[in-house]
């Protein structure tokens, strides 16, 4: 399965002179959006083949020696696996496990975003905390985390594996031998990027790069001289188990804060993770603020003569019952609000409102037969309200037939367009003089 030069960059979507930190997070996001647990089962088997083919795409790219031999031999110098001259890809459940170092605390987690690789800083030279940059704090890594309103009624601790840069331990962030002295780079002349046209499709654009020689730092340690563990990166990557806790009451838009969790870099004070709530929706309830409404449904015979019984489950898995009594009448599009069953106000014993809209259930012939005998009939109308209604007035009156089970659809469906266009010609005749 050869795929043609830069197709690997494509399956990443991402230019091919991105950094390193640019390809693992778009792996990460690739991964994720392609993840056969999260696309419906009929797309599964090609979610699994753009999954494998990511895979394959990271494999190939983040690894310096196979980028070098992809980017000189293209894709022909493997065999489609990642690894030249290894059969074979590798196995999805491996996959994930070293996606997510585990999945130990993956329990019940919808909507994870991608850990590790977060806040772009490679490749992006002058901005707050790139690597030549004043010494101060290394850019926030910022991701969205998508909750479910029932996590965020209850509340919710997430624990996962994410991977990061540390500073090397053995040279301290150096990225050189104790002793060793880094020479400037010559290709860059000290700065750690250049401008390059790039190729994106079939335009160029212009865009600055970090210097592939110097690895964007604007100096290196000879081969001998670098560092053992770190091969002169200064960082390292780390696995480490994080935890957040979302509170009850959360809303979309709250940040949840891990300090100094983002990618270290040498002399800076390590950003944080910030990640961004976004509420999923949910199929009963609809939030605004702290307030919930949702749709219940009674019969007719429960609007006009009462009811006592659990009308919907509430996000905790309460039924929540109403005992509204006979002899008051419920009409459709009226709202019951109760008081305190809404979301939870965070910080507060608080809580918001529930409002419940009523959809009354007519009889419906077409599902169960209802049919009314004379006498019933009669007494229904003795029963009911009469109309308070004026009579209608008109001129003169037809009495219609009609179809009692008319289809909405159809509204609409006697515009013939062919006549349209044939009364627009005659009128086009009629114009010209004669
Ligand atoms: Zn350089
Ligand atoms: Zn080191």
């Amino acid at each position: 399965m050869k795929r043609p030069a830069f197709a690997q960059c494509e399956v990443l979507e991402i230019s091919r002179g991105s950094s390193k930190d640019e390809i693992r997070q778009a792996y990460r996001k690739a991964a994720l959006a392609n993840h056969p647990d999260k696309v419906a089962e009929d797309q599964r088997p090609a979610a699994e083949i753009k999954f494998k083919a990511v895979q394959e795409a990271y494999e190939i790219l983040y690894d310096e020696e196979k980028r070098e031999i992809y980017d000189t031999h293209g894709m022909a110098a493997f065999n489609g696996s990642g690894e030249p001259g290894m059969a074979g890809g590798p196995d999805l459940d491996d996959l994930l496990a070293q996606m997510f170092g585990g999945m130990g605390g993956m329990g019940g987690m919808g909507g994870m975003p991608g850990m590790g690789g977060m806040g772009g800083m490679g490749g992006m030279p002058g901005m707050n905390g790139g690597p030549r940059g004043k010494p101060g704090k290394s850019p926030d890594a910022h991701e969205n985390y998508e909750i479910t309103l029932t996590d965020m009624y209850k509340g919710k601790t997430v624990k996962f594996a994410g991977v990061k840069n540390v500073i090397c331990s053995l040279c301290d962030g150096k990225g050189g031998k104790e002793k060793a002295k880094a020479k400037k780079c010559s290709t860059c002349d000290g700065i750690g990027f250049k401008e390059t046209l790039q190729s994106m499709g079939q335009f160029y654009t212009k865009s600055s790069q970090p210097c592939s020689v110097c690895n964007g730092q604007g100096s290196f340690f000879s081969p001998k001289d670098k560092c053992k563990k770190c091969k002169g990166k200064k960082t390292v990557e780390e696995k480490k188990m994080l935890e957040i806790y979302i509170p009850p009451g959360s809303k979309e838009g709250d940040k949840v804060v891990l300090e100094g969790e983002a990618d270290q870099i040498p002399g800076q004070k390590p950003g944080d993770i910030v990640f961004t709530l976004v509420q999923e929706e949910h199929k009963v309830f609809e939030r605004s603020g702290a307030d919930l409404r949702a749709d219940i449904t009674v019969t007719l015979a429960e609007s006009l003569t009462g009811f006592s019984r659990v009308v919907l489950t509430h996000l905790d898995g309460r039924g929540i019952e109403i005992n509204h009594p006979a002899g008051q009448v419920l009409v459709p599009g009226q709202v019951l609000k109760v008081k305190g069953e809404g979301m939870p106000i965070r910080r507060t014993d608080a809580r918001g409102d529930l409002y419940l809209v009523v959809n009354v259930e007519f009889p419906n012939p077409q599902k169960e037969p209802w049919n009314l005998s004379p006498a019933v009939v009669e007494q229904l109308r003795e029963i009911l309200p009469k109309s308070t209604a004026e009579p209608i007035e008109a001129e003169s009156v037809d009495t219609v037939e009609f179809e009692s089970l008319g289809n909405a659809e159809e509204f609409g469906a006697n515009d013939n367009e062919e006549g349209w266009q044939d009364e627009d010609d005659e009128e086009e005749a009629q114009c010209v003089p004669q």
